[in-house]
């Protein structure tokens, strides 16, 4: 078959037509519901005993740190009060010893010291006049003045979250592993090391990065309705909603669990990742039960592994190798039919045949290029890819694939939200004029780059027959800068203003 029928029926294998999608939203909020009532579901639904969201008027001065899995970075933002604010941040590497240390104190009193430096050089005369106080007073009497920074602590690493400012270590990820650190409480292990270092610090609240993205966005979108949902959809896909506590009856069965009931709500971290590992109603393919069995965790975050940047560029490569075998894909047009090595203008050393060789970006950069002859896409298959003397139509070719890859990742992100929007029943149907709107913040290099990602979402979500044309155009979409600092502040307020009024 010719190269570009043989690119269009790979591309074909990523379509996700509206029944699918509608079927998909179907599951997603059973499994949704499943998760609110009983642990070790495929969605787990995790409580983070947040239980309001910012509405912009906020105002003070909090920290926020953030430990993801190369860096972690330390700073202090200023809340204005009237939705905008201002940020100082310092970001340094973790070193590899201190990934694989023997104790949790030489990890976590490196972090406290990072926060020393950051106090030091960002907010000296706060951090000298606490030291002043602190000599000339008992260390009850510093415990108790007004002064303390309240601290926001996201950590990305599985955690057991018992309450706003408390949660136990599952186990490590991403090349961290230290074992006296699995069960004990990490806002704990770091208010110790904070304390040796006699810093005007409090640990006050444990954040998610969807969560904080919820949060930030909520207080920085324009008017008064709060956001209902922050999704990820950066290096993995992850998102937080606002539920009603009411609907999360496993809560009673968590022991020694604390959380203000006033609101009658809590913010639900679902990890939608891991929606439907079981693979009742998501779309597969080759590529996709490939890239599976051949990941470290075959059979797990299964949704995640058809919509998020670690993967999207590993479907396309093996979709690519497909093309390059079944159908000449970056065949060279001027080898011999007789010498076997100069049939393909790839590179031996290609990162075509590395798994994880291609990076997502890579498609963002293909799906833009809208010059006739493809030439960005010649260049970069060049550049990056080790595919010299590429046609236009190879070009083109790629380009099909990635467009129904892109598209099929974007049509279930729809899906997601989508289902998150009906069950928690927002009355979307009946349409714009009325005046409140369902506000969604968003963070992540796919959703922020990818070309059209957005527009590709509400096309899908127009689909739904619960949502439709109306329901779309009440839909807000925003992107929330510097989600996790500002997140972590507001979560810390939220649980300062709740430690004061009890
Ligand atoms: P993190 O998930 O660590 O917070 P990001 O939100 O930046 O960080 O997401 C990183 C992921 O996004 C990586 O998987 C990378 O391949 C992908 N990515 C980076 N740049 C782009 C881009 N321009 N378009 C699409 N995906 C991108
Ligand atoms: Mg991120």
């Amino acid at each position: 078959m010719a190269l570009l029928e043989e690119a269009k029926s790979v591309a074909g294998q990523f379509d996700y037509p509206p029944e699918e999608l509608n079927k998909g939203v179907k599951a997603f909020i059973q499994q949704m519901d499943e998760g609110l009532q009983k642990p070790g579901t495929a969605m787990s639904q995790i409580p983070t005993y947040v239980t309001s969201v910012p509405n912009g008027t906020e105002k003070g001065l909090y920290l926020a740190v953030d430990l993801g899995g190369t860096n972690f970075r330390v700073c202090s933002i200023q809340l204005h009060g009237d939705t905008t604010f201002s940020l100082t941040q310092s970001k340094v590497a973790i070193p590899r010893e201190l990934m694989v240390a023997k104790t949790s104190k030489e990890l976590f009193g490196f972090l406290a010291k990072q926060i020393e430096n950051f106090l030091k050089t960002h907010h000296d005369e706060h951090y000298q006049a606490h030291v002043i106080r602190r000599k000339t007073m008992n260390a009850q009497a510093a415990q108790a003045e007004s002064e303390i920074f309240q601290l926001g602590f996201t950590f990305s690493f599985p955690v057991n979250q018992i309450g706003i400012n408390r949660g136990t270590l599952i186990r490590w990820t991403k090349g961290f592993d230290i074992d006296d650190a699995v069960g004990k409480d990490v806002c704990e292990l770091l208010q110790t090391e904070i304390d040796a270092l006699h810093l005007p610090v409090k640990v006050a609240a444990l954040v998610n990065d969807t969560v904080g993205t919820l949060m930030a966005r909520s207080y920085t979108s324009p008017g008064k309705t709060g956001t209902l949902i922050g999704a990820i959809f950066g290096t993995g896909t992850n998102g937080a909603y606002v539920e009603k506590l009411a609907k999360i009856t496993k809560l009673s069965h968590i022991e020694g669990s604390e959380y203000d009931r006033s609101t009658g709500e809590m913010i639900v971290n679902t990890e939608w990742g891991s929606f439907d590992n079981h693979m009742s109603v998501l779309p597969d393919t080759p590529f996709d039960s490939d890239l599976d069995k051949e990941s470290v965790n075959p059979g797990i975050q299964m949704f995640e592994k058809r919509v998020s940047g670690m993967f999207l560029g590993e479907i396309l490569r093996r979709a690519m190798l497909a093309l390059v075998s079944n159908a000449q894909l970056f065949k060279d047009e001027h080898s011999g039919k007789n010498s076997l090595h100069s049939t393909t203008t790839i590179a031996e050393d290609s990162a075509l045949y590395k798994q994880w060789g291609v990076d997502t970006s890579f498609l963002s950069i293909v799906a833009a290029d809208k010059t006739p002859d493809l030439r960005v896409i010649r260049q970069t298959l060049s550049r990056d890819l080790g595919v010299d003397a590429a046609s236009t139509e190879d070009a083109e070719a790629v380009k099909v694939v990635v467009n129904a890859i892109g598209k099929r990742s974007a049509r279930l992100s729809a899906l997601a939200m989508a289902a998150i929007i009906i069950a928690t029943d927002n009355h979307i149907s009946r349409g714009a004029g009325e005046e409140d709107v369902v506000d969604i913040g968003v963070d992540g290099s796919l959703v922020e780059f990818y070309p059209g990602f957005d527009d590709m979402m509400r096309e899908a979500l127009r689909e739904v027959p619960e949502i439709g044309d109306k329901g779309e155009k009440r839909i807000r979409i925003g992107i929330a800068k510097d989600g996790s600092g500002v997140g972590a502040a507001l979560i810390a307020l939220v649980a300062a203003q709740k430690d004061t009024s009890t």
